[in-house]
């Protein structure tokens, strides 16, 4: 039997919680180089609470919508500052995308891919080259346009998503950040990567992994 599209939308956010777990030292390292060092540490309390809220949602009944906005709701009430209206905004938005679909197919998932990140750029008032977690989301967002444009098959489609997230977070370390607390270093802050764009080609790894049909479906 193939799991429901609410469980895999809900393992998903299981899974970046884990992959936070394990990357928190790391991400609060490269904060540490430009920022306060704190966001391994941001990062883990939101996903956490996250999955907190999502455990009291009964997914046989709950819509793809319902476990997106219980994110969205979940990690603001936990982290207030900073990242936290970001993601917040950028899921209640992907929450209203969904509205419209009952599969996680690759429709779907670029309307979630393009509502995260629209919804931070609007909440953020950020675009690429600001060395932020926008320099992954609006190339990640792009490619899922382009790929399903294209009608590439779920394999190609994930493998561009990835790619593009993967090349935006490794581009940010020859940025220099004008956003946020590593603006007062300006300067300082090229040759690092920038960890809220480390941390969002993280998410979407995962969310390649979480959402392919082989791994959606007989779990
Ligand atoms: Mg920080």
């Amino acid at each position: 039997m193939s799991k429901s599209a609410a469980r895999s939308m809900a393992s998903m956010f299981q899974m970046m919680s884990q992959m936070i777990e394990t990357e928190k030292d790391h991400l609060s390292e490269l904060d540490g180089a430009i920022g306060d060092g704190d966001h391994g540490i941001t990062m883990s309390i939101g996903f956490l609470a996250i999955n907190a809220e999502l455990s009291k949602l009964d997914l046989d009944r709950a819509s793809l919508s319902d476990v997106m906005s219980t994110a969205a709701s979940g990690f603001l009430n936990a982290v207030g500052a900073s990242t936290g209206p970001l993601y917040a905004t950028g899921f209640r938005r992907a929450a209203k995308a969904l509205a419209g679909h009952d599969a996680l197919d690759l429709s779907a998932c670029t309307d979630v891919i393009e509502a995260i990140s629209a919804g931070i750029r609007e909440r953020g008032k950020g675009q690429r080259g600001d060395k932020t977690m926008l320099d992954v989301w609006l190339p990640a967002a792009d490619a899922a346009a382009h790929a399903r444009a294209e009608n590439k098959p779920v394999d190609a489609y994930w493998h561009d998503v990835v790619t593009a997230a993967d090349n935006g977070a490794a581009a940010t370390r020859s940025m220099i950040a004008t956003k946020g607390r590593a603006a007062r270093v300006r300067e300082r802050s090229l040759g690092h990567i920038d960890p809220g764009a480390a941390s969002a080609a993280l998410l979407i790894r995962v969310m390649a992994e979480a959402l392919r049909p082989d791994r959606r479906d007989g779990a």
